[in-house]
């Protein structure tokens, strides 16, 4: 640390450049500080630096290593620590995360002990080195900060304890959903709205939900003991009530219950089972190679739909090829909101089809194939649906929010059904499968700009840059953090180097992912990647244009 501190002094007042000098690992009092990449100016991406506090030093109690979320749990806690100690400098940086616990980079456990990634703003006036604030920064906050965030002797213990037991309930309440026949959970309590569209805390004030007891199950969890809540069955639940009772509110925290959530989040008992897939309309994507022959046929001019490519979807035609991408990709339930469906996807009442022949029509609506999936391929469905009764008749449970409040209405509905009989006829005439798995041509992903320059970014969630690509995610509703974006962005760059066509890509991307891990993804050490799930990873390849998919049938059948 002194010969830090020297060199520091020594290049006070020189150009910036000269910051060069601090690469390599210095041992400091409580941990070494390992200096990977130095910005080449001041107006670059920040500095990383990475900090290896010693398990002796950092004297963590044996409750954080007793299972793998309760780890988690505790490297999320020391990021967040690390970040609120280094709150008062904004040369410091850490990707700590928001309102979910996701597995991420920022700290490791290692064989070594604690590892922090961070980033560091090098102080500069101008180009010139201001070297004694430097010195002030590495020398003297950094080791206080460290020591704030990753030594048991100055961790609030009981909170970071507290954060390893709701992560870990999560886990178990996600995990006792299959037996009990449930796709998800919402316990009574539970605080869904969000402050606003760019504020993901709790809404102060907010109604805590209730489940109607009809509807109430009871979960076990290791450190909560019993949950009792609204249990989601398999099958097909519609989710019905006026505008603004709070249908899209409940959906987007059934949808978020894939990822953990931190104490106070209010959506800690949400859990949803991990491959449940958002599907929704969103016209002017990339569609390559998708059979959507189920949804879809009988084109004008006898165009084939079973192996379909656009560069331009119409909403229908992506809500469809969303369905079929989210089973390829093995989702067991799929949830959908009316507010993001295209109607004619969704619906086609009576009137319409005696105005409209079958045969002038090319889309098998929504409602004729959803109990199909249930049946055939084991696909449950969790719907919002205000405004058409026509999906009364396939319900197996009709749940009505009612000033926030869920109500069970599943005998009303079906007594509604039975006494005003629909005229509509049913449309599907085929069965229905599992979309098999297109493949891929490792040689369309180009994450290069220049021979040896990769360009791999993300900006927030919304959008992914790979290559010369910008990839348009904001329709990929169940991304939560732009570190997932970036590891996306890295995971296309790793399948790019195969020099095989990939016949299976979810299948690549899923054990990939588990062989190599998140931390082996960066191409250098990396403190700002976080997990995606394989549904994120397809929907962003599915969404680059230059993707080459191959499907599975024959062109022109
Ligand atoms: P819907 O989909 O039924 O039209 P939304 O879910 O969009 O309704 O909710 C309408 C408004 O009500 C939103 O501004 C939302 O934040 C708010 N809201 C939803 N649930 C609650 C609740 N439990 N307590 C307070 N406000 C809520
Ligand atoms: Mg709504």
């Amino acid at each position: 640390m002194k010969e830090l501190a020297r060199i520091l002094e020594r290049i006070d007042g020189r150009g910036y450049k000269a910051y060069r000098d601090i690469r390599g690992t210095w041992s400091f009092p409580d941990f070494e500080l390992i200096v990977d990449h130095v910005q080449a100016d001041p107006f670059a991406a920040p500095s990383r630096l990475r900090a290896v506090v010693s398990w002796n030093t950092a004297s963590l109690p044996d409750a954080f290593f007793s299972s793998a979320p309760r780890t988690r749990a505790a490297r999320d806690y020391i990021a967040r620590a690390f970040r609120a100690a280094a709150a008062g400098s904004k040369a410091l940086g850490i990707d700590a995360g928001a309102q979910t616990v996701l597995e991420r980079t920022a700290v490791l456990f290692t064989d070594a002990g604690v590892e922090l990634r961070y980033t560091v703003h090098l102080p500069g006036r101008g180009r010139t080195i201001l070297g004694h604030q430097a010195r002030t920064l590495l020398c003297e906050q950094l080791p206080e900060i460290i020591r704030e965030a990753a030594t048991a002797e100055r961790l609030d213990l009981a909170a970071m304890q507290r954060h390893a037991e709701v992560v870990e309930d999560q886990v178990a309440l996600r995990a006792a959903l299959d037996e009990q026949g449930l796709v998800a959970f919402v316990g009574d309590g539970a605080l869904l709205p969000r402050r606003s569209g760019v504020d993901d805390r709790p809404l102060e004030g907010a109604i805590p939900f209730q489940a109607p007891d009809t509807l109430r199950v009871e979960l076990e969890a290791p450190n909560g003991g019993r949950y009792s809540g609204l249990g989601i069955r398999n099958g097909i639940t519609l989710i019905v009530g006026g505008g603004f009772h709070g249908k899209s509110t409940l959906l987007s925290a059934i949808e978020l219950g894939v990822y953990d959530h931190v104490p106070g989040d209010g959506r800690e008992a949400v859990v949803t089972e991990p491959s449940a897939v958002k599907i929704r309309a969103e016209d002017g994507r990339a569609v390559h190679a998708v059979d959507l022959s189920p949804y879809i046929n009988n084109l004008p001019y006898g165009k084939s739909t079973k192996d379909f490519s656009t560069e331009l979807a119409s909403g229908s035609t992506s809500q469809a090829s969303a369905l079929q991408e989210a089973l390829e990709a093995d989702a067991r339930t799929v949830l959908v909101d009316e507010d993001t469906s295209a109607t004619n996807f969704m619906i086609r009442d009576e009137r319409m089809q005696t105005l409209v022949a079958r045969e002038q029509e090319p889309i098998t609506p929504f409602v004729d194939r959803i109990r199909q999936l249930r049946d055939e391929v084991g696909v449950s469905t969790l719907l919002v649906m205000g405004g058409s009764g026509d999906y009364f008749d396939c319900a197996d449970t009709v749940i009505q929010m009612q000033e926030y409040l869920p109500r069970d209405v599943t005998e009303t509905a079906r007594r509604i059904a039975r006494e005003h009989v629909t005229g509509r006829r049913e449309e599907a005439e085929s069965s229905l499968q599992r979309p098999a798995p297109r493949s891929l041509d490792t040689a369309s992903l180009q994450p290069e700009v220049k021979p040896g320059k990769r360009k791999l970014q993300a900006r927030g969630c919304d959008t992914m840059v790979f290559g010369r690509e910008t990839v348009d995610l904001r329709a990929v509703e169940q991304l939560v953090d732009s570190s997932q974006v970036r590891a996306i962005a890295l995971i296309l760059a790793r399948l790019a180097q195969r020099p095989e066509t990939i016949s299976n890509p979810p299948e690549w991307v899923a054990e990939m992912l588990e062989e190599t891990g998140l931390v082996e993804l960066a191409f250098r050490p990396d403190g700002d990647l976080a997990l995606p799930r394989v549904a994120e990873v397809m929907a962003a390849l599915n969404r680059l244009r230059t993707a080459g998919f191959v499907g599975k049938v024959t062109r022109g059948k």
